[in-house]
């Protein structure tokens, strides 16, 4: 009887295990379905904002990479870096060729922000010779001009000292930019893990794994964060007639209080969000709501995706359509979601801010995009 009872209360057990089982699983395909529609549906509220990504690099063009612009309503400004280490970005006017054929190829989808030789900057003609190949890029149709960290962290005067954005010899293009108009894209310093110590949680640490030269903590010599993003304030100051992005929350990605405070004091500053999305997904909810909300006409939305000539095409849409799925989910949904291991919550911001931060401010800060 014992026996027969123990019997029972197995398969009974059994029963109840094999029901929770596939009730699990049944959850599991449910949650997953539900997790793709919402990618979907991210993609066509997205879209429906015409939005405009001010920050990628791309460096090639493709049939199934127009048609993912297309379908999203998407404009990029495809951004152009003077880069000594790798042998297609120290170029400059090969990188200008492509990024035009690009602009003409795109049906209106891709526009071009150029950028000056900083390596050239001790030469005697430097301004002479950038300003002109500025003015004739703005010709051709350049809507804005970059700037790029090399300023401030790698290239030397003909003194052995690291230049700076605020050294004179780059005011006469500063001024230039203003009177034609256009706007300065400004990456200067790094997040401020680049100064050490080492810290694998924070988002932008496999960045320096990869790119060890940029990493300066224990190397002496280099100028510190704070040095650096003073001379670009000293810009600021110095040419309230120039507009200036400061790309990558402009280096302030940790401190939503110290980017107010530069909005407040230079009305010629606005940041764009481009690879520092994570940063603002880490940060309190309610103060990144608040502060995208009070500075709704003062933030862009940016990526710095890319599409590299090596690229395999398919794998990098994939990559660009989750970060904008994502992106929307964060800014313009109240879901809570899972993302490369981090909780993000999303800030619901109300549909005009929504507008501002995807299209319109993009627009206003950068005219001719
Ligand atoms: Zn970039």
């Amino acid at each position: 009887m014992v026996k027969q009872r123990s019997i029972f209360a197995f398969f009974l057990m059994l029963g109840v295990l094999i029901v929770a089982g596939s009730f699990l699983r049944l959850t599991n395909a449910e949650s997953q379905e539900k997790k793709q529609t919402n990618e979907e549906q991210a993609l066509r509220a997205f879209a429906a904002m015409h939005p405009i990504d001010v920050h990628v690099h791309v460096f090639k063009t493709d049939a199934a990479f127009q048609a993912m612009l297309e379908r999203l309503n998407l404009k990029l400004m495809n951004i152009l870096v003077m880069d000594d280490t790798l042998p297609y970005r120290k170029e400059l006017e090969p990188q200008i060729k492509d990024a035009l054929a690009l602009m003409h190829s795109s049906r209106g989808h891709v526009a071009f922000c150029t950028t000056f030789d900083p390596y050239k900057f001790n030469s005697p003609s430097f301004d002479a010779d950038s300003i002109k190949k500025l003015n004739r890029d703005f010709a051709d149709g350049a809507v804005a001009v970059k700037m790029w960290k090399n300023i401030g962290m790698e290239i030397k005067n003909a003194d052995g000292k690291f230049i700076m954005a605020d050294d004179p010899k780059f005011e006469p293009i500063y001024k230039d930019i203003a009177q034609y108009g256009k706007t300065l894209m400004a990456h200067q310093a790094e997040p401020d893990v680049a100064w050490g110590p080492p810290d694998p949680s924070d988002p932008s640490w496999s960045y320096y794994q990869e790119n060890p030269q940029w990493f300066l903590y224990n190397k002496p010599g280099f100028p510190s964060k704070q040095e650096i993003l003073n001379a670009r304030d000293h810009v600021l100051a110095e040419n309230p007639k120039l507009r200036m992005v400061g790309v990558h929350l402009g280096s302030m990605e940790k401190s939503l209080d110290n980017i107010s405070s530069h909005l407040d004091r230079y009305p010629n500053f606005a940041v764009d969000m481009a690879a520092r999305m994570e940063y603002l997904i880490m940060a309190p909810p309610e103060k990144v709501r608040t502060f995208l909300i009070k500075y709704q006409d003062r933030v862009l939305y940016g990526t710095d995706l890319d599409l590299l000539a090596s690229a395999d095409v398919q794998e990098s849409l994939k990559e660009w359509e989750s970060t904008y799925a994502r992106d929307w989910r964060f800014l313009a949904t109240d879901e809570t979601f899972q993302s490369e291991g981090r909780t993000v919550h999303g800030l619901k911001l109300p549909q005009p801010v929504l507008q501002k931060i995807f299209h319109d401010n993009a627009i206003h800060w950068i005219p001719g995009l």
